[in-house]
């Protein structure tokens, strides 16, 4: 009689579950794989900056999970709750739930922004973690530059123009370069706009910028930001955020039109559901080998958990964390699958790497410090070299090359569908103006 195969199960699609399921699919053949995320592909979040910046395209920072993860099957939903008991989970596919039974489930759900960190940011600012968040933001920029072009108020026209990033870490500092050098290229479409009608402030609390890198880096990102035309206020918080303007936590009010916050993130609401796990901090507290404890055949990585990095402290949420636990999470469920002891999560940073903007970086890899173009071209290598299958790396080495010598695209995509063309037509607004009336928008 022949045994039951095992059934992993991964719950997100990004980094961490991504590249889990990619490994185990070649390691763990004498089981079912399953990844079920909530959207079809994963996002090279690192690169979302670029797209603000239209240097890339939206669809050359993802990579579709379906044409990556080889024998495993993909399931396009979102987990709503976990039945460790009978051990199956519950996901909502497209209106239809669907439940599916694991003997190993791994959570690599990730976390959300956080939006209520201000007061007003909720309602006035914008936050960069999503392809859908990267693209509104290139648009609102796009179309700030063409309401200054019809707005006749001189202070109009500079609130309308001033864009304060709150926050001088990795994306703070990426989305801050990136607005600045994308306004630079961009204003040459828009003759009406004045170079001095456009301004970048970035503000960040402490005394330097990106803290997590060695002193002399925070000092080099600065002065390239600054050299570049942004206004760089260290030791300045934001304590409002309006429609118009942000108020500054020493009183000072800056007019400004858009505020992109890159500060916080919150845990994912299905980890308010998961109540019998150990939580830590809003993250799922993981034993040394990534599994959690009381749940049996529970395992957990990426940024939804808290994990030890061997005897150095905890692991950090990032990329390079998510993919290393990832290959230790894949040789441990081989080995626990085949009643061999599993090992603990111990990996040493190579380094770390941020982008100020186009062509210019900042990193430290190997103990070794680089700053400017050799910074960005590792900084772009190694994410590139993360991206599944050599086709597809192909194609994205040359569509980024392509960018790297030609200005920024200014196409306003805005997805408007036949149907509301019909209702914006009638009312003579333009489309996506009026919240959607008729049966068939709900489609
Ligand atoms: C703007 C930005 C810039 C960054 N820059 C850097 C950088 O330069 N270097 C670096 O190392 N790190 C960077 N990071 C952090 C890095 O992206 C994260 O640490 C990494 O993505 C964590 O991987 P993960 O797999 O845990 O989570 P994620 O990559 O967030 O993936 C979680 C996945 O789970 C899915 N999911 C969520 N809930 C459910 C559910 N209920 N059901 C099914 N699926 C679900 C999500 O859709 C997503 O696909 C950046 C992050 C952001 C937002």
């Amino acid at each position: 009689m022949s045994e039951k195969r095992p059934h992993i199960v991964i719950v997100g699609g990004g980094f961490a579950g991504a590249n889990l399921t990619r490994r185990l699919q070649k390691r763990a053949k004498f089981a079912d794989i399953t990844l079920v995320s909530e959207e079809s592909y994963t996002t090279f979040n690192p690169m979302l900056a670029e797209v603000v910046g239209a240097t890339v395209f939206p669809e050359h920072v993802v990579a579709p999970l379906r044409a990556t993860v080889g024998r495993a099957r993909f399931v396009m939903g979102t987990v709503g709750n976990v039945d460790f008991g009978r051990k199956r989970l519950v996901c909502d596919t497209l209106k239809r739930a669907v439940e599916i039974e694991y003997d190993h489930l791994v959570l690599a759900f990730g976390n959300r922004a956080r939006v209520d960190l201000i007061a007003g940011m909720a309602e006035h600012a914008v936050v960069l973690k999503t392809v859908g968040d990267a693209m509104h933001i290139r648009n609102l920029v796009l179309r700030r530059l063409a309401q200054i072009e019809l707005e006749t108020d001189s202070a109009l026209r500079k609130c309308l123009g001033h864009f304060v990033v709150v926050g001088g870490g990795f994306s703070g500092v990426e989305v801050a370069g990136a607005v600045a050098d994308s306004l630079r290229e961009i204003r040459r479409y828009y003759p009406r706009v004045a170079a001095g009608e456009l301004k970048v402030t970035l503000l960040q609390s402490v005394d330097r910028l990106l803290v997590e890198l060695p002193c002399s880096l925070g000092e080099a990102a600065e002065r390239s930001l600054t050299r570049r035309g942004v206004d760089v206020m260290t030791m300045t918080g934001a304590s409002a955020i309006g429609a118009r303007n942000v108020q500054l936590n020493d009183g000072r009010v800056l007019a400004a039109a858009t505020t992109i916050c890159t500060i916080g993130t919150t845990p994912n609401a299905l980890m308010s559901r998961l109540t019998t796990l150990p939580t830590e901090r809003g993250r799922i507290v993981c034993q040394a080998d990534l599994s959690v404890a009381g749940a049996d055949g529970v395992w957990a990585v990426g940024d939804c958990a808290l994990i030890m990095n061997g005897d150095s402290g905890l692991a950090p949420p990032t990329a390079q964390f998510a993919i290393a636990e990832a290959k230790c999470l894949a040789r441990n469920i081989v080995a626990k699958s085949r009643g061999r002891p599993t090992q603990p999560f111990m990996y040493r940073a190579r380094g770390m790497m941020a982008t100020v903007g186009h062509l210019k970086g900042v990193a430290k890899i190997f103990g070794i410090k680089l700053t400017g173009l050799p910074a960005w071209m590792l900084w772009r290598a190694y994410y590139l070299s993360q991206m599944p299958t050599l086709g597809r790396r192909l194609r994205i080495f040359v569509e980024w090359s392509w960018g790297m010598f030609f200005p920024p695209d200014i196409t306003h995509f805005r997805f408007t569908r036949s149907h509301e063309l019909l209702e914006s037509d009638k009312e003579g607004v333009m489309p996506g103006q009026r919240a959607p009336t008729s049966a068939l928008s709900a489609i």
